[in-house]
């Protein structure tokens, strides 16, 4: 398909300050907890408010969520506080109610963006509508998938796409409730880098205390924004209330946060990082290798009866080595040390084998 450009998703008003922030509660249960949340999230300069309206559950009986009337809290929120609203899409009809009732965002949630019928149904009721919708990766780890979700969106010509990061279902849920699996979304950052990227550490930890720190370790891989979920009363949640904090607690969390350098340049710096990474595990690997063929070396030695040092053989490696060496623009002294060192390590790994 063709190559991809997005459109930016900030609203008129929203700092393109990282971290973007999109905090309130997981679910809209009644009017009052709506109102409450978004005043106090909204006095602390949260400009965009998420609470669902349709819960995907687990199991069956838990709160399947409020429904088509919490948009109209949604509208108050608006109204009242001047913040932007965002609510999980899951059908067609969703997507209706909320265009209807003036919902600002859209998400697809994790255990929709894992099916393309479902996607591609999202994308058909989307089509000719100008909202920012914002994909959950899958909640199993396909780069692929999350891929194949932003690319039935934007052939139907939605061009404000953001992702975020919830994380990977796993059995191990020792400490986190879905695994972080950071490689996934800083590949998907290399192959789209206009993408505005968010962090949802609260589905991710599905703890309160694993919030502070998954958000800064986002911040830290150069995520545009985070999605927290804040509610009133966490502990009187009807849903996910092991990972909500208040309002206050969310303002605490935010200004710990320490922002480190623009945009640009920690992107080009991550990427080129990671090439060292590469280059060194190769170095390393060659290193290993050229040990192992030192041990074969001393073997035959032993079994020939032949002494280790062999001084025309060195002095031959050095001068050859360190000419090439200059002619790729490495200076010759340092090529020499390093020759140095790699060869009394060769003969330190031939006499262990020689004295076995
Ligand atoms: C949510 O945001 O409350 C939610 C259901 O998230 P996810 O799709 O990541 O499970
Ligand atoms: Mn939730």
């Amino acid at each position: 398909m063709e190559t991809m450009h997005f459109e930016s998703i900030l609203l008129p008003g929203v700092d393109a300050k990282r971290p973007i922030v999109i905090a309130g509660p997981c679910s809209a249960e009644t009017e009052e907890q709506v109102m409450s949340t978004a005043k106090q999230l909204s006095d602390r300069g949260i400009k965009l408010f998420r609470a669902g309206i349709w819960k995907p559950r687990t199991r069956p009986g838990a709160f399947e969520g409020i429904g088509t009337v919490g948009l109209t809290w949604l509208q108050r929120v608006k109204e009242e506080y001047g913040m932007y609203t965002a609510t999980e899409v899951a059908t067609p009809k969703h997507v209706e109610e909320c265009l209807k009732h003036g919902v600002d965002v859209l998400w697809i949630g994790a255990r929709t963006s894992v099916n393309p019928f479902a996607v591609q149904d999202i994308a058909d009721a989307l089509k000719g509508t100008d909202i920012p919708v914002l994909i959950k990766n899958p909640v199993n780890p396909d780069l692929d998938l999350w891929i194949g979700c932003i690319e039935r969106l934007y052939l139907a010509g939605v061009r404000k796409l953001g992702v975020i990061h919830r994380g990977f279902s796993s059995a191990d849920k020792k400490i986190y409730r879905n695994l972080p699996q950071w490689h996934i979304p800083i590949e998907l950052r290399r192959r789209y880098p206009d993408l505005p990227m968010f962090c949802d550490p609260s589905h991710i930890g599905g703890k309160r205390e694993l919030i502070s720190s998954i958000s800064q370790q986002a911040m830290d891989l150069n995520f545009d924004g985070l999605m927290i979920e804040s509610h009133c009363n966490p502990d009187g949640a009807w849903s996910d209330k092991d990972q909500q904090v208040t309002p206050d607690i969310l303002d605490y969390i935010l200004s710990l946060l320490v922002i480190r350098e623009g945009k640009q340049t920690t992107e080009s710096l991550t990427e080129l990082r990671k090439q060292i990474d590469e280059i060194d595990d190769q170095l390393l690997e060659v290193l290993a290798k050229r040990m192992r063929v030192s041990r074969e070396i001393g073997t035959y030695k032993k079994e020939h009866n032949m002494q280790i040092l062999q001084a025309q053989r060195y002095s031959e490696i050095l001068e050859g080595r360190i000419d090439q060496a200059v002619k790729f623009g490495i200076d010759g002294n340092c090529m020499k040390k390093i020759l140095e060192v790699i060869h009394e390590e060769s003969v330190r790994q031939q006499m262990q084998v020689m004295n076995a």
